[in-house]
């Protein structure tokens, strides 16, 4: 296992890594990627067993074009009005399988369809690039746990599992990407992101189903497997913290207290994370996976996590958290 820096040379054997069959964690925007040859049975039974992803979880396949995009799947024309806006970015969308894509059935877990993203971070182009083939990449952490944010995560998390980790710093925006449902005319959102439903509804005018906890509508297997749990509970809406609790702040703490007297304020440093001081959502979306895991700490009894207003990328942040209390 290899952690090399992004250089031209470095760019160019991650890509003959991938053709060669071999796992490389590759930086995007969202979250670090796990990337294979998505048309290599091998590598891509290679990522679900560094993972311990289960074989119903599809993957996303990430391309570095719109043309090869539409050789795995069909677009339809409310799809291809999508990625036009949204395309290179923090989107995928969930099309039908292209009768003539190569694709192993293990990738999109016996799916029709294939979930497919063409992502904006320059490292990750270029590398999909390079090696010429669809890249299959899922987060670059074992399943259930958080996703990482920086080439360190990456390697606490699966090691000597990856052949190759790219240091690209730290992700740009933090969430995974927002998956749409592309299978019909109506877009329907399966996973939120930074990129909102509103924000779509307003480039596209067309209205966006809310499909992310609506058992109906549910056709993503992976959303209901989805914890981005850390191994200590997770308190949340917490107003106070309590004896042994470490605090994952939004805004000011300057009204919270600790429960058997003192202020959040003075807590030790490493019992405290604060997602932005200035209540900016989209600093705390990029700040939240590596907070979550500088608290994940058995020495703490769980952590309380303040309010997050439900608004712009706030919703995604809240289901992310939501899920991660729940596990
Ligand atoms: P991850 O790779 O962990 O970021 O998750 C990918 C998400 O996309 C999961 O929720 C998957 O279930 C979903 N997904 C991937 N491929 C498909 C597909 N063909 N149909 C529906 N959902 C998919
Ligand atoms: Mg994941």
């Amino acid at each position: 296992m290899s952690i090399v820096a992004v250089t031209p040379q470095s760019i160019k054997k991650a890509s003959e890594a991938i053709q060669q069959g071999k796992l490389v964690a590759i930086p995007t925007e969202t979250v670090y990627g796990l990337a294979c040859n998505a048309l290599d049975e091998n590598a891509v039974a290679r990522v679900f067993e560094a993972k311990g992803r289960p074989a119903i979880n599809p993957l996303i396949v990430h391309v570095s074009s719109v043309a090869h995009a539409q050789s795995l799947g069909y677009f339809n024309e409310t799809a291809n009005e999508l990625i036009k806006h949204f395309w290179p970015g923090p989107l995928t969308v969930i099309v039908p399988k292209h009768e003539g894509s190569k694709l192993p059935d293990m990738c999109t877990a016996g799916l029709p369809t294939v979930a497919i993203r063409f992502p904006e971070n320059e490292v990750a182009r270029k590398i999909i690039q390079g090696a010429g083939v669809p890249v299959a990449a899922p987060s670059a952490n074992k399943s259930g746990s958080i996703s990482p944010t920086s080439p360190r995560h990456v390697y606490d998390s699966l090691g000597s599992a990856v052949d190759m980790i790219l240091a690209g710093g730290s992700c740009k925006q933090g969430l995974e990407s927002t998956v749409i449902d592309m299978t019909s005319d109506t877009p329907v959102i399966l996973r939120y992101g930074v990129l909102t439903k509103q924000v779509i509804e307003e480039a596209l005018e067309v209205e966006v189903v809310d499909g992310v906890n609506q058992q109906s509508t549910v056709t993503s297997p992976g959303q209901l497997l989805k914890h981005y749990a850390p191994t200590i509970p997770i308190r949340l809406n917490a107003v106070d913290v309590e004896e042994g609790e470490a605090l994952l702040a939004f805004g000011g703490i300057k009204f919270m207290g600790i429960k058997s007297g003192g202020a959040a304020a003075e807590l030790p440093e490493d019992q405290i994370r604060n997602l932005s001081e200035t209540a900016d959502l989209n600093e705390a979306a990029r700040n939240l996976f590596s907070h979550m895991r500088d608290l994940d700490n058995p020495k703490f009894k769980g952590i309380a996590v303040m309010n997050i207003p439900s608004e712009g990328v706030g919703v995604a942040i809240n289901d992310r958290l939501a899920r991660a209390a729940a596990a």
